[in-house]
C-alpha cells in the first residue's frame, strides 16, 4: 500500500519498523504503531560509554502531520529504557523522529513552521493543524529566531552599521506595563526590546547588543524625559542626542496650552458668576458663559497647523487670540517651535532656541516659564535636530504593527515571545508578507 510504502521510506533510516495502523470507524483519525529495532548491542552508555542492558519497554504518542485534510494522525513509538551494567545509571532510547522539545514528529514540525513563516496567525494554524498552542509558540519562536539571525547576518555581510537610532518605551498593558524598544531608523530594524523603562533597564541594551555594531551611529533620537540620554552619553560618546520634536510638542500642548487655555476659562466661568452676582443682565451673564465655552473647546483648533483650519475654524481661532492675551503668546510660541525644528542650520537653530527660551521666560506666564526652565538645559539636543532631523515617530508608527504582534499571538503573556514579535515584525522582508488583518 502506498501509504505504508511512504512509511517504510520516512523510517529508512531509523532503527524503526512499522507494526500496523488503527483506524478509527469515522476514519478521521489514523494512529500509526512503531516500534524500535535497535540492536541492545549497539547502544553505549552515555555517560561512561558501558555496555547497557534493557531495563523497560515504553512508548510515546506524537501528533504527526495528517494524510488527509481534516482528519488526525498520531504515531505511537515503542522505544527502549536501558541500565548501564557498569555505572547503572538508566537512560532512554531517542525517538529520531520526535521534534526536540514538543510532542510532535518531524515532518509534522516543518509542516507547522511553513505555515507560520507565511505569517499565518498562530490561532489560526493551531485551528489547522490541532497541535496544542505552546508547540506552535515554540515553533513560532524557532522561525522568528532563525529569520533574525537570518537578516544579522544579511547585514552583516555588506559591512552595515546604522547611522541613526531611536529609543522610546511603549505600554505592554495600558498604562501599567512597559518595555523600551531601539529601532535602527536607517533600515526600520528594531534592534532591541526590553522589559520596563528605567535607566537600568535601558542599559541592557548596551549589555546585549555588539557594540561593535554601534561603532558608527551618530545620532540618537529620543524623548527628552526619559533619562536615555545619559547612557547613550556614556556608551555611544560620538552620537549625538537628538530630542524628538513629537514629544517636545505634545509636552508643550499638555502643560502649557493646555494649562493656560483652561486658566482662561475657568476666568470666565469666574467672571460669568460674579457677573450674575451683581446683577448684570441675563444676555450679558450668559455672553460670558459662551466664552467659557469657546475657549474650553478650543483645545484642537490651538493645537492644529494653520493651514490645516478651515475659513470658519480660523475665524474662530483668531477670535480667541485677540480676545485672549497670554494664550495668543503660547500659541505664537507654540509656532515658533515647530518653526525651529523645520530649520536645518545649527547656528541659526540655536540663536533660535536662545531667543525662544529667552522670550518664554520673560512671558510671566507661570506655565510656559516652568516649561522653559526645564527646557532649556535640554537645548544641545533641541539644535542637534537641525543637523540630523531624526524622531522616534517611525518607531511610535511601528507601534501599530506592536499592536497587530499582540492579536497574532496573544503575545504579550510570554513577554519573551512578544518581544521577538515585535523584533521579528520590524524586519522589512517580514513586514511586506505579513497580514494586516487577522
Ligand atoms: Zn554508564
Amino acid at each position: 500500500m502506498l501509504l505504508e510504502q511512504s512509511i517504510a521510506n520516512y523510517l529508512s533510516l531509523q532503527p524503526y519498523e512499522y507494526i500496523n495502523t488503527e483506524t478509527a470507524e469515522d476514519g478521521k483519525q489514523r494512529l500509526l504503531h512503531l516500534k524500535s529495532t535497535k540492536e541492545t548491542e549497539d547502544v553505549q552508555c552515555p555517560f561512561c560509554s558501558g555496555h547497557v542492558h534493557i531495563c523497560g519497554n515504553y512508548s510515546m504518542r506524537l501528533r504527526d502531520m495528517p494524510v488527509y485534510p481534516g482528519t488526525r494522525q498520531d504515531v505511537e513509538a515503542n522505544y527502549h529504557r536501558y541500565r548501564c551494567q557498569k555505572c547503572l545509571r538508566t537512560f532512554s532510547e531517542e525517538i529520531p523522529f520526535k521534534y526536540p522539545q514538543t510532542r510532535i514528529t518531524e515532518r509534522a514540525a516543518s509542516w507547522i513552521s511553513s505555515f507560520l513563516r507565511f505569517n499565518i496567525p498562530i490561532t489560526t494554524v493551531q485551528k489547522i493543524t490541532g497541535v496544542h498552542w505552546d508547540t506552535v509558540k515554540h515553533l513560532h519562536k524557532e522561525v522568528m529566531a532563525e529569520a533574525i539571525a537570518e537578516r544579522k547576518k544579511e547585514l552583516a555581510k555588506n559591512g552595515y552599521r546604522p547611522k541613526h537610532l531611536a529609543v522610546d518605551e511603549f505600554a505592554i498593558h495600558k498604562g501599567h506595563k512597559y518595555a523600551t524598544c531601539v529601532m535602527d531608523l536607517d533600515e526600520g530594524d528594531v534592534l532591541w526590546v526590553g522589559k520596563g523603562r528605567t535607566k537600568a533597564d535601558f542599559s541592557r541594551f548596551f549589555q546585549e547588543i555588539d557594540m561593535n555594531y554601534l561603532s558608527e551611529v551618530e545620532a540618537v533620537a529620543m524623548d527628552m524625559n526619559a533619562s536615555y540620554n545619559l547612557l547613550v552619553t556614556e556608551h555611544l560618546p560620538k552620537a549625538k542626542i537628538v530630542y524628538d520634536r513629537y514629544h517636545m510638542q505634545a509636552q508643550f500642548a499638555k502643560d502649557v496650552l493646555g494649562v493656560v487655555r483652561l486658566e482662561e476659562a475657568r476666568k470666565h466661568s469666574a467672571q460669568a458668576r460674579k457677573m450674575d452676582e451683581e446683577g448684570f443682565s441675563k444676555a450679558e451673564v450668559k455672553a460670558e458663559k459662551r466664552l467659557y465655552s469657546e475657549v474650553k473647546g478650543a483645545r484642537w483648533i490651538l493645537l492644529a497647523g494653520r493651514d490645516s483650519l478651515s475659513e470658519e475654524k480660523s475665524a474662530a481661532l483668531m477670535k480667541i487670540l485677540d480676545d485672549h492675551a497670554d494664550l495668543s503668546l503660547c500659541h505664537a510660541m507654540k509656532e515658533e517651535m515647530s518653526r525651529l525644528f523645520d530649520l536645518r542650520d545649527a547656528l541659526e537653530a540655536r540663536t533660535g532656541w536662545k531667543a525662544w527660551f529667552e522670550g518664554a521666560k520673560a512671558s510671566g506666564i507661570p506655565a510656559l516659564v516652568r516649561f522653559a526652565e526645564l527646557k532649556e538645559k535640554r537645548i544641545d539636543g533641541l539644535v542637534a535636530h537641525a543637523s540630523h532631523p531624526i524622531s522616534t515617530g517611525k518607531l511610535e508608527g511601528f507601534n501599530n504593527r506592536i499592536k497587530v504582534a499582540k492579536r497574532i499571538g496573544y503575545g504579550y503573556r510570554d513577554e519573551d515571545y512578544f518581544f521577538s514579535l515585535i523584533q521579528y515584525f520590524s524586519i522589512s522582508s517580514v513586514k511586506y508578507k505579513s497580514p494586516k488583518k487577522t
